[in-house]
């Protein structure tokens, strides 16, 4: 997201850790510059965290310009140095909200209020990121965790998109950041790229079957085998990378039967999604916590048997470890 200013500031800003860095900001070809990592990271690996320079929520240009404006007053000369070093797509008459619209990252999934950091608004985007972006509104700390494991001398990338096939990401990034996705996904040979597209627009059509109420109340059954196509697919498209996908579809799996009292299989992917989340967030968020605790205590969820309690007798069932696919049709009911 950076234009072209050297990033001996945001380095020498966190070389106050006793612990060396695990990456280099440098320029980065057709890109400006990003952030490459300097070892090998395991995947789970915490690699960043910021406090957030500043803090906003949208509003019209030239209002938000002048509370800009004022905020970055109050902040110290290298701090304002770092701010104003950050890349702006949308130059003209409000060049602060234009810094904050390239940049800024939501505070938490959906939100409108956004926040700029000195080294983690350096990093780049992929459609197959290797690391992920997590707000934390305890510790009001933005986090960056290795979500595969990423080779020395490889780009740190996170995802600025919303998903979809490749037109849509496209329009979508050039629009919002002003740049052409070159990623290892977007540019795969046609073929491929055409599979890609059909997985990721079944993906987002699942997704959507999945998070339907109706549906959910009136055939769970369904809802939990879309669950389980949902993640084949996610593992063909996403491989190794798909962890945050994972996090979010095992809690759907987990609604689904808490809802209809089947607390067995809803601590099951209770434990699964926190595994998940654990790679991509660290244990220390909120959520993450909570979904320890429903792992444990899957009924002390609010939704416990809101749409029936049909699921309520479930016993568990014993499989040795070569069972695994009779587990996992077990787990998801799908029955042959
Ligand atoms: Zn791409």
């Amino acid at each position: 997201m950076d234009s072209n200013t050297a990033s001996k500031e945001q380095n020498s800003s966190l070389e106050q850790h006793d612990e060396p860095l695990m990456f280099e900001a440098k320029t980065i070809p057709l890109k400006g510059i990003g952030l490459v990592a300097l070892q090998d990271i395991p995947q789970g690996t915490l690699i960043i965290q910021e406090k957030p320079l500043l803090v906003t929520r949208p509003g019209a240009p030239a209002a938000l310009e002048a509370f800009l404006s004022s905020e970055l007053k109050k902040l110290d000369k290298a701090s304002q140095r770092q701010f104003l070093s950050l890349h702006n797509n949308f130059p003209g008459k409000h060049p602060f909200a234009g810094i904050m619209k390239t940049n800024a990252l939501p505070c938490g999934s959906g939100s409108e209020i956004g926040a700029v950091y000195p080294t983690i608004c350096r990093i780049n985007h992929s459609c197959l990121p290797n690391s992920q972006n997590t707000w934390n509104s305890d510790t009001k700390i933005e986090t960056i965790f290795a979500i595969s494991p990423i080779k020395c001398g490889e780009e740190i990338t996170i995802s600025y998109d919303k998903g979809g096939p490749s037109a849509v990401r496209q329009a979508s990034l050039k629009q919002s950041f002003g740049f052409q996705c070159t990623c290892v996904v977007c540019s795969q040979p046609k073929a491929l790229l055409r599979e890609s597209d059909t997985r990721r627009s079944r993906i987002q059509q699942l997704d959507g079957q999945i998070g339907d109420p109706f549906r959910m109340w009136k055939s769970p059954g369904e809802s939990l085998k879309d669950c389980h196509s949902l993640l084949q697919l996610l593992k063909a498209e996403y491989g190794g990378y798909s962890e945050p996908f994972a996090a979010r579809l095992y809690y759907d799996a987990f609604q689904i039967s808490i809802a209809h009292g089947d607390k067995v299989r809803a601590s099951i992917f209770a434990e699964k999604s926190y595994e998940a989340r654990l790679m991509c967030e660290g244990g220390e968020t909120p959520e993450a916590k909570k979904v320890k605790m429903l792992a444990t205590n899957p009924s002390n969820h609010s939704s416990f048997m809101v749409y029936s309690s049909k699921w309520k007798n479930t016993k568990k069932e014993k499989f040795g470890e070569a069972d695994n696919e009779a587990f996992e049709r077990w787990l998801f009911r799908i029955s042959n």
